[in-house]
């Protein structure tokens, strides 16, 4: 991984307000996982507002918000973000967006009681709220290339039933929990370099698989992106023990 140098950088989407059931968690792993790899590593906050050039960011993530959370930042995101996000996943920087956030890249999240919260577009996908919450384990089995396991766990609670445009390929398929909708079997969304997931938990501590995939993706405009070794032992027996317990329930 000699190839790769400088500064990995990190860019969290609204810390303050979409940050929930552990969503700190993947900011954590992506961070650690660059240092063992001998990058430095930082983490760029991006909070409401003007923002400077997003250009060095090279993985964002944008975690899980409540209705009310998801009101306070949707027109800032439109009027903001939307341009630089989209230059950014064009020139090869990934995003990992879970459940709140992953609605809003879609076209809209449209609440309950029928709120509707405009999207950008970055993403295929349009949401809409049902009565019942979607709540408990999940996991998936995912097709991405050359991911091992390829299976994906972690944890589940919203409203929105999402669906995916012909533009969408969904992130896997569900084997245990709702997902999307609770109907098609799909979970999440893989489309122009974006990542979108209703899998709290958090994710990446138990799919440590999946945060190397989003590392070495990031890093291929500089370079191969290719990773060292690392243990995840741990890591992959939190991830069996959730396998274990979805397959008892
Ligand atoms: N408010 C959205 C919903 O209920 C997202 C919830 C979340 O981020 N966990 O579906």
């Amino acid at each position: 991984m000699t190839g790769v140098t400088g500064i990995f950088t990190i860019g969290w989407l609204y810390p303050d307000l979409m940050n929930i059931y552990g969503d700190r968690g993947n900011i954590l792993t992506l961070l650690k996982r660059a240092e063992w790899r001998g990058m430095t590593a930082q983490v760029k906050e991006i909070q409401r507002g003007k923002v400077d050039d997003l250009g060095d960011v090279d993985v964002f993530f944008f975690g899980g918000g409540q209705d009310r959370e998801q009101a306070l930042i949707y027109d800032d995101l439109k009027t903001y973000k939307q341009e630089q996000l989209q230059n950014a996943v064009k020139d090869g920087a990934q995003i990992l967006a879970v459940c709140g956030g992953y609605q809003l890249l879609g076209h809209y999240y449209q609440t309950a009681d029928g709120e509707r919260y405009d999207g950008i577009g970055l993403i295929d996908v349009t949401t809409q709220a049902g009565k019942k919450r979607f709540i408990g384990d999940v996991v998936i089995l995912t097709d991405i290339e050359g991911l091992q396991p390829s299976t994906l766990v972690g944890f589940e609670n919203h409203s929105g039933r999402t669906f995916l445009g012909s533009q969408a390929k969904p992130l896997g398929k569900v084997v245990h929990g709702n997902g999307n909708n609770g109907s098609d079997k799909t979970e999440g969304v893989r489309q122009n370099n974006v990542i979108g997931t209703y899998m709290h938990g958090s994710l990446l501590p138990k799919n440590p698989h999946l945060a190397d995939y989003l590392i070495s993706e990031s890093l291929k405009r500089r370079g191969d992106g290719a990773l060292s070794h690392l243990d995840d032992s741990a890591e992959l027996a939190a991830h069996g023990w959730i396998l274990q317990r979805a397959q008892r329930r």
